[in-house]
């Protein structure tokens, strides 16, 4: 077995502490990485705090792993010792089912293993990047373009997917109005992305604190939804709206912004639901979509296509024993814009 330390939840009201495990020994398509850095997403809040139900612990979260291959299995082709590898949100499906045959893992029909908070096909528990090190099937990581900032790369394992994945799969881009709901770790690649594809960005936030960087980022436009009447004038403007609020809220509101045949695609997923009003959806025959992470092919296309248009993650590093103030600050809304742990602190 390959010996490892991390932090880990020991149970949903625990806060992380330092733990020590054991991962798989390196099988013949696997490599070993010691991970450099991981960010972190707000699933590991809702997963360690048992949010979602079905929690397993003792947890150790982060699934947003860049590192360096330590070691490879003798049927390993992608990788040789001293390269750079990332670890995203699943290491392993079935390989045999449509879904897992389309490149669509994340739907996999038998469940795809996820890199942390999940049993492996041998029944081990995976543990997460909030470690040393990792133990991957070669099949299910992804290489990482060298002209990156790699602690900035990280996050484009789970956010920059996330975001990618649905825009991709809508075609949004040039001739589209979107609203970006929520600029933190998913709200912010959101708007990178779509500005990218050509689409015009509007920032949906809670405050007027974040206005400056939406421009930065690359919005044209910014509404604070706590002022009063935020949504004056803006009723059926937009073609799509990108939620990714992480706490209940009312969608019915935002649901009005949208113009004819206009989509809500949600990604954040609050702990609890809230009521949709038919009449948000009949009036101008609006839809609401969902879209989960995304498959390895498209996160490594993602990866590829950030490398050619240097697009990274705006982050804050963060010590591993800072964890549990970096999620208070992420409950308050309060990170610019994805904390990333220094795995060498660990
Ligand atoms: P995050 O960095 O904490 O950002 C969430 C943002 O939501 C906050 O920055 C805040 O934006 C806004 N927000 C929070 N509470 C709010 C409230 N009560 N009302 C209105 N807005 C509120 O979280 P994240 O890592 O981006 O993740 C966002 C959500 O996506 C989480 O639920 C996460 O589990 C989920 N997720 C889903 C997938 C998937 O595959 N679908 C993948 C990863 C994450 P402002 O400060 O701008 O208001
Ligand atoms: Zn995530
Ligand atoms: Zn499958």
């Amino acid at each position: 077995m390959v010996e490892s330390r991390g932090y880990a939840a020991k149970s949903a009201s625990t806060v992380l502490e330092p733990f020590a495990f054991q991962r798989r020994d390196v099988g013949d398509k696997d490599i070993q990485i010691e991970i450099d850095y991981c960010g972190v997403c707000h699933s590991d809040i809702h997963q360690a705090r048992n949010e979602w139900g079905g929690s397993l612990f003792p947890m150790v979260p982060g699934h947003e792993i860049v590192g360096t291959v330590t070691r490879v299995g003798k049927g390993v082709s992608k990788f040789k010792v001293g390269d750079l590898a990332g670890i995203g949100c699943l290491v392993d499906s079935c390989r045999t089912c449509p879904a897992c045959v389309d490149g669509d893992e994340q739907f996999c029909q038998s469940g795809m293993v996820g890199t942390y908070n999940s049993k492996g096909k041998d029944g081990l528990m995976t543990y997460g990047g909030y470690s040393t090190n990792y133990v991957v099937d070669e099949k299910y990581s992804l290489t990482i373009p060298k002209n990156l900032d790699l602690k900035a790369v990280a996050p484009l394992l789970c956010a920059g997917i996330t975001t990618f994945s649905p825009l991709r799969h809508w075609k949004v881009g040039k001739g589209h109005k979107i609203g970006v709901i929520g600029l933190g770790g998913l709200g912010h690649m959101a708007v990178k992305f779509a500005k990218a594809f050509g689409a015009e960005v509007t920032v949906f936030s809670t405050s007027h604190s974040k206005e400056k960087d939406a421009a930065l980022l690359g919005a044209h436009h910014f509404v604070a939804t706590k002022d009063a009447n935020p949504f004056k004038g803006l009723e059926g403007k937009y073609d799509f709206l990108f939620n990714t609020v992480s706490a209940p809220h009312d969608l019915n509101e935002f649901l009005k912004l949208l113009g004819r045949n206009g989509t809500m695609i949600i990604v954040g997923v609050p702990p609890a639901s809230t009521a949709i009003d038919a009449f948000s959806l009949i009036a101008n025959r609006r839809s609401i979509g969902g879209s989960l992470i995304g498959g390895i092919g498209e996160t490594q296309e993602m990866l590829n296509y950030c490398g050619a248009h240097n697009i990274v993650s705006e982050i804050e590093q963060i010590d591993m024993k800072d964890i549990n103030t970096a999620y208070e600050r992420m409950l308050k809304g309060d990170v610019r814009y994805r904390f990333v742990i220094d795995a060498k602190s660990i």
